[in-house]
């Protein structure tokens, strides 16, 4: 038996709950993972609450992320005692995750821990982490350098808001941040960033196009704030859009494309190739200040998951959360 949390929907409703759970329930796969850290993200805070239909099969595990050791395998690439990371995959949604003590997965699924970090700092980066990375490593691949001017990340104060702000800045960009909590500015700063913005003055319908100012952006947003975001990116500049904290709409003109050139770069982080998982990997290895990771992140217990999920969907949650699985 192991410890776990368990989403199950039945004619008593959708719920979610700390239980103990039998390994002959554990899905197919081919390598079994002692996992001991796991995180929550956005995603699995949606998962837990039930607020949007994440959850595809039940019951469920939650939990899109989990760090651990290989206990068997019969996998070519894995052996017991190998440390591993796996982010998305549709682990969480589809096959159970990581907010348990045991997952059993298909080893394709897996990265190797990078040596940089300990389980608890591969968590603490996480998907949102990992994504926020993947955002920078667009607007890099088309062209938007420290020296072509300002950067602007929305959703600031959340997990891929910190990530990329902290990024953005160890690489020499200059970085204005989106947020809501105008009382979290000092954090921003500490994170580097040198601009904060409310986010109220991008979250109504503005004009298609207005005055240039951001070389790029990473938008955790969407809806009005991601067309008003790229109204006003600088001619060629691009705009890296990943989330929908504020709405899966994108109420735009094709103006900011067709006069600006703007590109509106497209970031998954389930699917994403393993070649350029690894290079995100690598990348935050070099570019990700651990010192900033530490601000960043809190640490809970697998038994406070459920009260903090919810905190997390109602945006009271600040950087990333680690859940420590084998506590
Ligand atoms: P968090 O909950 O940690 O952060 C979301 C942030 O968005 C909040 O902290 C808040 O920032 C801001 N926000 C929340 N509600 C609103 C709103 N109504 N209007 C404007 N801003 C709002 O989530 P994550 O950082 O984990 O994820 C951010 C987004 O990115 C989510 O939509 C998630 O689904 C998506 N995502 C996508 C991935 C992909 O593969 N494409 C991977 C990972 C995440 P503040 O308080 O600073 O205003």
């Amino acid at each position: 038996m192991f410890k776990g949390i368990l989403i199950e929907k039945d004619e008593q409703g959708y719920r979610a709950a700390l239980k103990d759970i039998d390994d002959a329930a554990l899905p197919e796969g081919n390598v079994t993972v002692r996992v001991s850290h796991s995180t929550l993200n956005y995603k699995d805070g949606l998962a837990i609450t039930g607020k949007s239909p994440v959850v595809r099969k039940f019951p469920m595990v939650p939990g899109i992320d989990l760090a651990g050791v290989v206990e068997a395998s019969t996998h070519p690439d894995y052996k017991a005692g190998d440390a591993v990371v796996l982010n998305g995959w549709g682990v969480g949604e589809t096959h159970w995750g990581g907010l348990a003590q045991r997952a059993r997965l298909n080893g394709d699924w897996l990265v190797p821990l990078p040596a940089a970090f300990t389980p608890a700092q591969a968590m603490a980066i996480g998907t949102a982490g990992y994504t926020a990375m993947l955002c920078v490593m667009a607007l890099e691949d088309h062209g938007v350098t420290p020296d072509k001017g300002e950067v602007l990340v929305t959703g600031a104060v959340g997990g891929v808001g910190s990530v990329a702000v902290s990024i953005l800045a160890k690489l020499g960009y200059q970085v204005a941040a989106v947020t809501g909590r105008p009382q979290e500015a000092d954090y921003l700063k500490s994170l580097g960033a040198s601009t904060v913005l409310d986010r109220a003055e991008f979250a109504a319908a503005g004009k298609p196009l207005v005055k240039e100012r951001w070389a790029g952006a990473v938008d955790t947003v969407g809806s009005h704030t991601l067309a008003n975001v790229c109204a006003a990116t600088k001619y060629r500049g691009t705009v890296a859009a990943c989330g929908l904290a504020g709405g899966m709409d994108f109420p735009s003109t094709v103006a900011p494309f067709i006069l600006r050139g703007v590109t509106l770069a497209g970031v998954d982080s389930v699917m994403c190739p393993r070649a350029i998982r690894l290079k995100a990997w690598q990348r935050l290895a070099s570019d990700l200040d651990v010192s900033k990771l530490a601000l960043i992140t809190q640490e809970i217990g697998l038994s406070d998951a459920i009260s903090i999920a919810h905190k997390l969907i109602e945006g009271q949650v600040r950087g990333r959360v680690v859940v420590k699985v084998d506590a």
